[in-house]
């Protein structure tokens, strides 16, 4: 098995070799990353120069930095390699819990796997700001997160999240009831004023959302989709007399003919 191992907080990052030792015991495993932090640049793609990549070295593995986003990494690796059968991300230094995967550099990785038709799990954690991880404690959770997403080939995007603890492991759903995304005023040493748009704390979890497994330190367990649509929505909108629309018999069928399509070609022979 070929797995691409990619991340937001650069190449250097000690969460990469943590993921990486990891993955190494699953299948042969080559790093492609960022040069420098991506972190919250989400899905962003370079599109207006060229990128490059440069071999590094990184413990034993086969590791290349590139001047680039983390979605251009995973596009990049997976076109130098041919084809990788999974896409693995992080180990982020911060969680990525509920809305958080809109602005997740990491998750865009994973994300970027899934476009390409290949399944991809992004692995983030907390921290502390005096120091590392303790990724050795977090080893054994990461390999029983992987034993079991390989055993289903179903789910194509994942999103998991590890205490710095974890008692045990639970499938969870994104907790998006809340936004903590926030702008503080400050002043430059000029005395101009600046902003930053940070994260407030959160209060209250709902019992089965990420942030809630995360809470109660359990390793939690998204699966993603990458189809937005508003199923609901669309369903009534399809009934409303102003927009003449397909049946939605007929746009269901297609849609389901489609999706088939796309699973077939993401997981590849069985
Ligand atoms: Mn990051």
């Amino acid at each position: 098995m070929k797995i691409l191992i990619s991340n937001d907080d650069g190449i250097y990052s000690p969460g990469i070799v943590a993921l990486a030792n990891v993955a190494s015991t699953f299948g042969d495993v080559r790093i492609v990353a960022p040069d420098v932090e991506q972190s919250s640049m989400s899905h962003a793609i370079t599109s207006t120069r060229p990128i490059r990549f440069k071999k590094v070295v990184i413990e034993n593995f086969e590791a290349y930095r590139v001047n680039g986003t983390p979605a251009d990494c995973v596009a990049l690796g997976s076109h130098t390699w041919g084809r990788v059968d999974l896409v693995l991300s992080g180990i982020n230094l911060g969680t990525n819990l509920g809305n958080a995967v809109w602005h997740s550099g990491t998750l865009a990785a994973a994300k970027q796997a899934a476009l390409l038709g290949v399944r991809g799990i992004a692995f983030s954690t907390t921290i502390d700001e005096t120091k590392e991880p303790n990724f050795a404690r977090l080893e054994p959770y990461i390999r029983k997160v992987l034993e079991l997403l390989l055993k289903d080939k179903t789910m194509c995007l994942v999103n998991v999240n590890l205490p710095k603890k974890p008692k045990g492991i639970r499938w969870t759903r994104l907790a998006v009831g809340q936004y903590d995304g926030k702008v503080v005023a400050a002043k430059d040493p000029m005395g101009r004023p600046i902003f930053w748009f940070t994260v407030k704390p959160l209060d209250g979890e709902v019992e089965g959302t990420d942030r809630w497994a995360f809470g109660h330190d359990w390793v939690s367990i998204t699966p993603l989709r990458l189809d937005l649509t508003a199923e609901k929505d669309l369903a009534r909108a399809l009934s409303l007399p102003e927009v003449p629309a397909m049946t939605p018999a007929v746009r269901r069928k297609s849609s389901g003919h489609r999706q088939k399509k796309i699973r077939k070609r993401r997981l590849g022979p069985e």
